[in-house]
C-alpha cells in the first residue's frame, strides 16, 4: 500500500496521519508492505523551502496552484485567485505560471518514477490546503493505471455530506469516513485477500462509488488509543537524508496525545456543545486520550530515533487531566526539548510552569476574544480576565504565546467591540495576539444554527468557483463555507480593533527592544513591599511602590480573585478600603477588573528566571 500526503502542509514536519497509519497497518499486516510518501517535502525541496512556505501559508493561494493543473482551461481563474492573495514581503513566488510549471515537473517525475502496478491500494490523506493537489494526483494515477484502487480520507472530507465526493470525483474509488486506522485495515485486507473491489461487504467506515445513497455509513474507530503503535516517520527522514547537506534541516516531530476535544459544555440554549466556530472534530466521535506513559514512551522513542529535539503536540486541545503526568514524564527524560502545544485558557499557572520546565516553548491558546460577551456567544467557557491571566503567565514564564484574536464573528456587536477596546488597554505589556478573520466551517455550530448568528444563508465559499467548475461546486460541500449575513457590518465594526492591535504590536516591539528582554510590566519583591516597573513605548518607565497589605493583596491576585475572596482573606481592612485600592490599581492599568473580580497584571521578575 502507498500512503501519500500531497502539498501543501508545513514542510518541516512529517505527516502525523501518514506516520500513525503506516505504523498501525504495518503492525496489523506485517506481510503487506506499506510505504508513506511525504510528497510535499519533495515539492518543498524542489521549490526552495522559503518559496514553498510562501505558498503554503495561505489556503486559497496553495489550492490555486494545483487547480491550474487539474483544470488547465480554467488556469486563468486560479491565477487570479492566487494573485489576489499576494502581499508585499510574504515570500510567495509571484510568477504563477512558472510556479505551476515547476510543480508539474516535480509531479511528473514522481508519477513516472513509481511502479503503480506494484500496489494494491493507494491512499491520500487530505487536510487543509491538500484538496486540489490530491485530486490532481489521483486523476493522473487513475489515467495511467485505472484499475488501481484509490482511497481518500482526512479532515477535508469529513462530515455528513462527504459521501458526495465520490459522485463529484468518480475517479476516487473509496472514501474513509472518520478515523482511518480500522477502515483502511479492513479495506486493505479485503483487497489483498479477496483481490476484488466488488467482493463482499465493504468494511465499516468505507464508502465506495457504488454505495447506495440510502446506505448510512458507520464510523469505525478505535475504542482506545492505547493500542496504537508509535508513529512511523522513517520515510520522511529518509527523504530528508537524501537531500544535500546544505538543504537539510532539523524537523519538528508531531506527537499525538488525544483525538477529539474535551470541551463539550452546552451553549446557553443547549443547542450545541463546544466552541461555536469549531469544526475540527468531525473526524472523530467522542474524545479519547493515550495513557501518559504511552505519550512519554513515544516522545522518548522518536527523539532517540530521529535525533531532533523539537516536538509539536497535534492535539486540538491538550488533555488537561493527563497534562501534569505527561509533562512530568517528559521532564524526567532529561532532554532539552522545544515543545509546542495548543491549550485552553483555563490551564492553571502551576501546570503551565511544569510544562515550561519540560520544554514547552510555544503555545497557541484558545483566546479568540477579549470581550466576555463575545466569548459567551462563542461558547468558549471563559471570561476576558481568564484570558488575560493566561497571557500574563505565558509572558511571565517566557512562553511564546502565538494565539489569535478572532475578528468579524457573526452576531458580534458594538458592545463586544467596546469591551475588546477596553481590554486592549490592559494587555499592551503582553505579546500581541494575531488578528484573524472569522471563517465559516462546514458543520460548525455557527453553520448548523446559522439563523441564530444572523446568517441568512450558507453556500460554498465564493473562491471555490475559481478553483473548481460549477458542477463540482454545486455537487459538494467544502470545508470552508461562505455565507450571507452581517459580514459588511462586521468589517466596519472591527476596524478600530484592527488599528489598536497594530499599535499594540508596534508598542510591544519597541518596549521589548528597550528592555532587552526584561518584561515590560513586572515587579521586584522587597518582602514588606514590591516595586513595579511599568514601561511605555514613548515615555519613561513609571515605578510604583506598594507596601504592606497592598503588596500582599497585589501578590494574592496573581490569578483572578473576587472582591469577596480578597476582603475575606484581608479582613483587617474593610471591603470599601480594598475596593478603593483596586480602583486606583485599575486606573493605573496595574490590575484588570471584571465583575468584581481582580487580576494583577504585573508579575515577579523572578518568574522569568
Ligand atoms: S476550538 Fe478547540 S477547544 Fe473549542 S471545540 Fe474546537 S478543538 Fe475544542
Amino acid at each position: 500500500m502507498l500512503l501519500v500526503s500531497a502539498p501543501w502542509p508545513l514542510f518541516n514536519r512529517p505527516s502525523l496521519s501518514l506516520g500513525a497509519l503506516k505504523a498501525y497497518l504495518s503492525a496489523k499486516e506485517p506481510h503487506v508492505q506499506t510505504e508513506a510518501c511525504h510528497l510535499f517535502l519533495e515539492v518543498a525541496h524542489a521549490l526552495g523551502f522559503e518559496r514553498y512556505q510562501g505558498v503554503s501559508r495561505r489556503v486559497w493561494r496553495a489550492e490555486a496552484v494545483f487547480s491550474a493543473l487539474l483544470y488547465p482551461d480554467r488556469a486563468h481563474l486560479a491565477e487570479s485567485l492566487y494573485t489576489s492573495t499576494l502581499k508585499h514581503g510574504d515570500h510567495a513566488p509571484d510568477e504563477f505560471r512558472r510556479l505551476v510549471r515547476q510543480v508539474k515537473t516535480v509531479m511528473d517525475n514522481w508519477l513516472q518514477r513509481i511502479n503503480w502496478s506494484a500496489f494494491k491500494l493507494v491512499g491520500f490523506t487530505v487536510s487543509f490546503c491538500q484538496m486540489t493537489a490530491s485530486l490532481y494526483l489521483i486523476s493522473q494515477i487513475k489515467a495511467s493505471c485505472p484499475s488501481l484502487p484509490v482511497v481518500v480520507g482526512g479532515s477535508s472530507f469529513s462530515g455528513e455530506r462527504s459521501a458526495d465526493l465520490l459522485k463529484v470525483f468518480p475517479y476516487i474509488d473509496y472514501l474513509v469516513v472518520g478515523e482511518g486506522e480500522r477502515p483502511l485495515l479492513g479495506l486493505l485486507r479485503q483487497l489483498v485477500n479477496i483481490g476484488s473491489r466488488s467482493a463482499g461487504r465493504l468494511p465499516d467506515g468505507i464508502l465506495a462509488t457504488e454505495t447506495q445513497p440510502e446506505h448510512k455509513v458507520k464510523f469505525s474507530q478505535l475504542s482506545r488509543l492505547g493500542s496504537l503503535p508509535v508513529p512511523d516517520y522513517d520515510d520522511y527522514f529518509n527523504m530528508l537524508a537524501g537531500f544535500s547537506p546544505q538543504r537539510r534541516f532539523f524537523p519538528i516531530l508531531p506527537i499525538e496525545a488525544s483525538r477529539g476535544c474535551w470541551w463539550h459544555r452546552n451553549d446557553t440554549t443547549g443547542q450545541f456543545k463546544g466552541c461555536a466556530f469549531c469544526n475540527l472534530n468531525l473526524q472523530w466521535q467522542g474524545y479519547r486520550t493515550k495513557p501518559p506513559e504511552q505519550v512519554i514512551r513515544e516522545v522518548d522513542h522518536l527523539v532517540r530515533r530521529h535525533q531532533v529535539l523539537s516536538l509539536a503536540f497535534a492535539d486540538n486541545a491538550f488533555p488537561i487531566n493527563q497534562a501534569a503526568s505527561i509533562f512530568d514524564g517528559i521532564r524526567e527524560l532529561d532532554r532539552d526539548l522545544s515543545i509546542f502545544a495548543e491549550l485552553r485558557a483555563n490551564t492553571p499557572p502551576e501546570l503551565l510552569r511544569k510544562m515550561k520546565q519540560a520544554g514547552l516553548e510555544t503555545v497557541q491558546v484558545g483566546i479568540e476574544a477579549l470581550s466576555s460577551r463575545l466569548l459567551a456567544k462563542m461558547n468558549k467557557g471563559f471570561r476576558v480576565i481568564d484570558n488575560l491571566s493566561l497571557m500574563k503567565h505565558c509572558e511571565a514564564m517566557g512562553i511564546i504565546n502565538a494565539s489569535n484574536l478572532m475578528l468579524h464573528f457573526p452576531d458580534s456587536d458594538d458592545i463586544d467591540v467596546m469591551e475588546t477596546l477596553h481590554a486592549l488597554e490592559f494587555v499592551r505589556w503582553y505579546r500581541p495576539l494575531k488578528t484573524v478573520s472569522f471563517w465559516l466551517g462546514l458543520e460548525s455550530p455557527v453553520y448548523r444554527f446559522a439563523r441564530r448568528f444572523h446568517i441568512r444563508s450558507v453556500c460554498n465559499h465564493p473562491n471555490l468557483k475559481k478553483l473548481f467548475p460549477e458542477a463540482v461546486v454545486a455537487g459538494f460541500r467544502f470545508m470552508i463555507q461562505g455565507y450571507r449575513g452581517d459580514r459588511k457590518r462586521q468589517q466596519n465594526l472591527w476596524r478600530s480593533v484592527e488599528k489598536e492591535t497594530r499599535q499594540w504590536q508596534k508598542d510591544y516591539d519597541i518596549m521589548v527592544r528597550q528592555t532587552a528582554g526584561i518584561p515590560p510590566l513586572a515587579f521586584r519583591d522587597g518582602g514588606r513591599f514590591i516595586i513595579i516597573d511599568q514601561r511605555f513605548p514613548t515615555q519613561p518607565t513609571v515605578k510604583h511602590r506598594l507596601t504592606g497589605i497592598s503588596a500582599e493583596i497585589y501578590r494574592y491576585c496573581h490569578i483572578p480573585r473576587t472582591l469577596a475572596q480578597v476582603a475575606g482573606r484581608f479582613d483587617a481592612h474593610s471591603p470599601e478600603q480594598v475596593a478603593a485600592f483596586f480602583k486606583s490599581m485599575v486606573k493605573k492599568r496595574l490590575m484588570f477588573e471584571e465583575n468584581d473580580c481582580y487580576l494583577s497584571l504585573a508579575f515577579p521578575v523572578s518568574w522569568r528566571q
